[in-house]
């Protein structure tokens, strides 16, 4: 068997250097995967450019990961070797701080998050903690079950978790990595799902996966098409953009919520009347646990939730974040090794 294994790390803030790296053994409590996929999430620009507080180099991304359990460390009883698991955001919880000790997991004061905190998954390899992993269903291909391991449970979560109900009318702000999957939940949660971006060519992409009415803002003011259809119960913003997420409070009806699940560089610029009057809420939500990450696959699974990925050789990683960064993804890059 191989003593080494290939990663792509980052050794300083925008540098991307492929190594070769000896196999490391899992400590009590951990699981060694050998990784099949890993899909390039909008947030390794926190590790990549070094902004995430803490992080130090050299550091291996990606936290959208589908592999193999390869070892598996001492005191692991719930898994076993050859398994299909995955790894999301959610890496673990230190299981002391106070939002653990009431079961907040998800906002633990200390989480493990892989290629943050720990080596991710741009690599041919990962130690993960075995608590925090997903069993992957068969139905589900390692490329496209990567996504849903972090745009998937994002959005999945927040729209599950919103106190809506069936026939709500729900927009999605943004058809990206996020927004493509977020539009295929909505509608198939069943809301009435209306999909928010700019220009008339994503109209016809909106509708196939799934959204009634398509609200093209670069043409039209978003917040007052929405008031004509009645206003909307929820707008999930998924576009890193505050100045935009502002924009659009105004389409909410009376007790409607803003669900911002985008990290965006610029403040939300909210007028206070619309919140003072009607009761309008800005909420937020933050992927979810290895549970709700099963959860999310196995609704995809049953409603037929898929992502559109574009697969590139692990090698290609750098070039892959260079497409992700600018915006020219449809819609997820997914790092694919050999397997
Ligand atoms: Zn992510
Ligand atoms: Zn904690």
């Amino acid at each position: 068997m191989d003593t080494t294994y290939k990663a792509i790390e980052v050794t300083s803030p925008g540098r991307f250097t492929a190594v070769d790296r000896l196999l490391k053994e899992p400590a009590p409590g951990q699981v060694r995967i050998r990784v099949e996929a890993c899909g390039v999430c909008h947030s390794d620009l926190a590790t990549v450019s070094g902004q995430f507080p803490g992080v130090t180099f050299p550091r291996v991304p990606g936290h959208e990961i589908i592999g193999r359990i390869e070892v598996i460390g001492e005191g692991v009883t719930k898994w076993r070797v050859g398994q299909r698991v995955g790894v999301g955001f959610f890496g673990g919880e230190d299981g002391t701080c106070e939002p653990c000790r009431r079961g907040d997991f998800v906002n633990c004061k200390s989480p493990i998050i892989p290629g943050v905190t720990v080596d991710g998954g741009y690599a041919e390899m990962m130690i993960a903690e075995a608590r925090a992993i997903a069993l992957i269903p068969d139905e589900l291909g390692s490329a496209e079950a990567a996504p849903l391991l972090c745009a998937g449970v994002t959005t999945f979560n927040c729209l599950r978790n919103a106190g809506l109900r069936p026939g709500d009318l729900v927009a999605i702000q943004g058809i990206g990595g996020l927004g493509h999957l977020a539009v295929q939940f909505a509608r198939h949660m069943g809301f009435k799902t209306v999909a928010l971006a700019r220009g008339a060519d994503k109209e016809e992409l909106a509708k196939q996966l799934g959204a009634h009415v398509y609200i093209d803002s670069a043409k039209e003011n978003a917040a007052a098409a929405l008031q004509r259809l009645g206003g909307a119960d929820a707008i999930l913003t998924t576009a890193p953009n505050g100045r935009a997420m502002g924009e659009v409070v105004g389409g909410l009806k009376e007790h409607g919520r803003l669900l911002v699940v985008g990290v965006a560089p610029d403040p939300i610029g909210v007028s206070t009347i619309p919140i003072v009057f009607g009761g309008r809420v800005i909420s937020r939500s933050l992927s979810g646990t290895s549970i709700d990450e099963e959860d999310t696959l196995a609704f995809s699974v049953l409603q037929g939730v898929r992502p559109m990925i574009e697969p590139v050789p692990l090698a290609e990683a750098p070039a892959a974040y260079e497409r992700m960064i600018s915006g020219k993804a449809r819609f997820r890059m997914v790092l694919v090794t050999g397997q």
